[in-house]
């Protein structure tokens, strides 16, 4: 079993809606939809810190973009691989200092222009290599609504444009699996209307996230159950319990 999570950058839960060939396949039944609630403060940095220890940022400590602290170790990539199973990402320099993974399976950009299209090539090219976790890692969205706002026309056509390339990734991943191997789509926070987030606002914390897990019923609802859930589905495991993220 193997399991791909793309993490949508600053794609709140109203954007969502803009994911239509995804909602398409919500309609019939083929991929679940869940609400769920970004840690506070609803930053990136922050928030990929709760996404890879299923902590909250309280806890992690990692409480501000500015903070460039590698995590300490037992987090969702260490403890994939005291098992063996090998994690690859594409995504923001930021998980480089998170993590301090160095390699072919580790790329990163640190333009914020830098496109989807780019991301979703390597992560095409990542997959290749049977990874048992492959992290997407696309910021397009969010530099839309940083720069014209969230529920922008600019913003919606980022969204629309990053459902073609998460439709064309998710067609490659399961036509390797025949299917088999789940795939979760999900965002780190929302994007306010006035293009910042970092607040509890609803736009900022209310996220959606989407599994192609056929195997996987029960729905997660914050942000910190995410490591847990990523773990178990990469594990190919089927028991999830908040103690099983903190381990
Ligand atoms: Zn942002």
């Amino acid at each position: 079993m193997a399991c791909a999570f793309v993490l949508i950058d600053g794609l709140g839960a109203d954007g969502a809606t803009a994911l239509t060939s995804i909602q398409k396949d919500v309609a019939v039944g083929k991929c679940r939809q869940w609400a769920v609630t970004a840690a506070d403060p609803t930053l990136s940095r922050p928030n990929y810190a709760t996404l890879l220890t299923g902590r909250n940022p309280d806890s992690h400590q990692i409480l501000e973009n500015g903070d460039a602290r590698r995590l300490p170790d037992g987090h969702l990539f260490d403890r994939l691989e005291r098992l063996g199973l090998r994690s690859a990402l594409v995504g923001y320099h930021w998980w480089r200092d998170l993590t301090g993974r160095e390699g072919t399976d580790w790329r990163y950009y640190d333009n914020d222009w830098t496109s989807d299209a780019w991301v979703f090539a390597q992560a095409a090219e990542l997959a290749t290599a049977s990874p048992d976790l492959l992290v997407v890692h696309p910021m397009g969205v969010d530099l839309a609504g940083h720069c014209f706002g969230g529920g922008s026309p600019q913003y919606l056509a980022a969204v629309t444009a990053l459902d073609h390339l998460i439709a064309q990734f998710a067609a490659t991943w399961f036509r390797r699996s025949n299917g088999r191997d789940p795939l979760l789509i999900g965002s780190d926070h929302g994007m306010g209307e006035d293009g910042l987030h970092g607040r509890p606002t609803d736009r900022e914390r209310q996220v959606t996230y989407f599994a192609y897990a056929p195997a996987w019923t029960a729905p997660i609802t914050e942000q910190r159950q995410v490591a847990g859930l990523l773990y178990c589905l990469a594990t190919g495991g089927t028991a999830f319990s908040q103690e099983e993220a903190k381990a």
